[in-house]
């Protein structure tokens, strides 16, 4: 089924095989190859850490810290400040009315930071950013240090973005009110990549999009509620048989729901 057939650098390509009712399709994907003894650690500035404690301290998340896999570490912007007010805004330039988060308290966040190791990638969530996707999220799982600048406001003084960043990240064609959500999007999408930090049972591989495809259909006891019924080949116990029917499920459903997805291919 799974087979391993080229190791790049960072990742290493498999090939899973879909049978359609006409031919038997070849999916190349990338599973990230992580130095399992490197631990991963990701910085994050905000100005509103409360906002993203409570999304990376649960579950899978937690554990990955706990196991010491990850280390998660939140930085107030404010602990930069120099001035008596600990002020991390000021007005934009312009007619516009709002708040724009400056520059010299990120510039010595990042520079004290950078002082204490690499970062491997210093990210600035925000809505005109690169779309996010599985694809990225394997990527970011291959570093060892990642810092990630959450936004507010308006935004960032420009000139972070064009000179401090190395990356510019948007979770989706909406606006949030900050980056500390889309911070904890990307996080929690990469720690759980991240080798060891879930079970076999949970194993990402056979995630939607792992695989240019979408999941199929998952289902649990009871066999029949309300007269539903659980698709017979689920309870044969022919393994052969039910992966055959998972691919194929997979394959239709991406037909179905996301065509985008085979195109790609
Ligand atoms: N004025 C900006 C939006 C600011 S929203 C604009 O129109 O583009 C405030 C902050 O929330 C941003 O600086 C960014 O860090 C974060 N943010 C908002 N929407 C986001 C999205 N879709 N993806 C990632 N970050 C986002």
């Amino acid at each position: 089924m799974v087979d391993l057939s080229c190791k790049c650098n960072f990742f290493v390509k498999q090939q899973s095989y879909a049978s359609t009712s006409k031919n038997l399709k070849i999916y190349n994907f990338f599973v990230p190859l992580r130095d399992k003894a490197r631990r991963m650690r990701i910085d994050i500035i905000t100005v509103l850490p409360e906002l993203i404690e409570s999304p990376l301290s649960h579950s899978i998340i937690k554990r990955a810290q706990k196991k010491g896999l990850v280390s998660i570490n939140l930085h107030h912007l404010r602990d930069f400040t120099t001035d008596k007010h600990r002020t991390v805004d000021d007005y934009a330039f312009g007619p516009d009315a709002g708040m724009v988060l400056k520059i010299e308290p990120i510039y010595m966040a990042f520079e004290k930071l950078q002082s204490e190791r690499h970062y491997d990638e210093i990210i600035y969530t925000s809505p005109d950013g690169e779309p996010y996707t599985q694809k990225l999220a394997n990527y970011l799982s291959t570093k060892e240090n990642i810092l990630i600048l959450c936004g507010h406001y308006k935004g960032v003084d420009h000139r972070v973005r064009e000179h401090l960043i190395t990356r510019e990240i948007s979770i989706g064609d909406y606006v949030l009110s900050g980056g500390e959500l889309a911070a904890a999007v990307i996080v929690d999408s990469v720690v759980r990549l991240v080798p060891g930090v879930l079970s076999d049972e949970t194993s990402a591989l056979t995630d939607s999009f792992q695989d240019g495809l979408l999941a199929p259909p998952v289902y649990t006891r009871p066999a029949e509620f309300n007269g539903w019924k659980v698709p017979d080949i689920l309870l044969s116990g022919n393994f052969k048989e039910i992966e055959k029917w998972q691919m194929e499920q997979a394959y239709q459903r991406t037909k179905r729901l996301r065509p985008n997805l085979l195109k790609d291919e």
